[in-house]
């Protein structure tokens, strides 16, 4: 079975949310409910909960991950955060191309490549975002806009990087509101991702490529969603900052 051949992982992305102490508070909550999850747990926080969070998760299972990063290493880049900033912190993960950076802060398939470089360069892991609009999925080009945003930020990326990625299938008109893909279409978009890459790569690296399914998953709706062949797991944003929540998330995804 394929999915043998790749880990599961469940990563929260807390968006623009939690003080330092919340952080902490949410982190202590969750800390022993995923102790013996058998797939991935990452937190994605706001950089101000970074070190917070590395703290508070040291000796866990728990992985931290920042929501963002610069491509330059250094410079006269006001407001920005570089990736050997994070790397050194110790920080592992780093989402990159969620489509709120792409839909509010000018994020480009150009600068999400750039991006990338530089996360590999430095050492972290990249959950890579890629997902179409409703727009697209109604023109019927959902697979054309993922499989472009996929080539595109894997551009100059090698098989041997491709070990240190996640790609996270995240339909724009799903995320925050409610609305889930079903399970068939985020298994079917997924699929295709893994096919790009199979053909970018090799059936190989296709297979072992963790990809997950992102876009209003919950306690509810997560163990159908995760027990598709193609979804490895989830990006979770609301669900992700209540501890019972993104727990019963980790044991779907266990099961999965
Ligand atoms: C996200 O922010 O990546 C996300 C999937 O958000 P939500 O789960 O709230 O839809």
């Amino acid at each position: 079975m394929n999915k043998a051949l790749r880990q599961a992982v469940i990563a929260g992305n807390w968006k623009m949310n939690k003080t330092r102490p919340e952080a902490k508070a949410l982190i202590e909550e969750l800390k022993p409910m995923v102790a013996n999850a058998k797939v991935g747990v990452v937190i994605c926080v706001p950089f101000t909960n970074l070190e917070t969070a590395l703290e508070a998760t040291k000796g866990s299972n728990i992985k931290v991950g920042a929501e963002n990063c610069h491509w330059a290493k250094s410079g006269a880049f006001t407001g920005e955060i570089s990736a050997p900033m994070l790397a050194e912190m110790g920080v592992e993960y780093v989402v990159l191309g969620h489509s709120e950076r792409r839909q509010y802060f000018g994020e480009t398939d150009v600068t999400v490549n750039r991006r990338v470089r530089a996360a590999l360069d430095a050492g972290l892991k990249p959950i890579i975002c890629v997902g179409e609009t409703l727009e697209h999925r109604e023109a019927n080009i959902t697979e054309m806009v993922v499989g472009v945003q996929t080539k595109a930020a894997l551009e100059g990326v090698t098989a041997e990087e491709l070990k240190n990625i996640i790609i996270a299938y995240e339909p724009v008109w799903a995320i925050g509101t409610g609305k889930t893909a079903t399970a068939e279409q985020a298994n079917e978009v997924c699929k295709y991702v893994r096919d790009v890459v199979a053909k970018l790569y090799s059936k190989e690296a296709a297979d072992g490529l963790t990809i997950q399914y992102g876009g209003s998953m919950n306690a509810k709706n997560a163990a159908e969603l995760v027990a598709q062949p193609d979804v490895d797991g989830g990006l979770i944003g609301g669900a992700s900052l209540k501890a019972p929540d993104f727990t019963e998330i980790v044991r779907a995804a266990c099961q999965g």
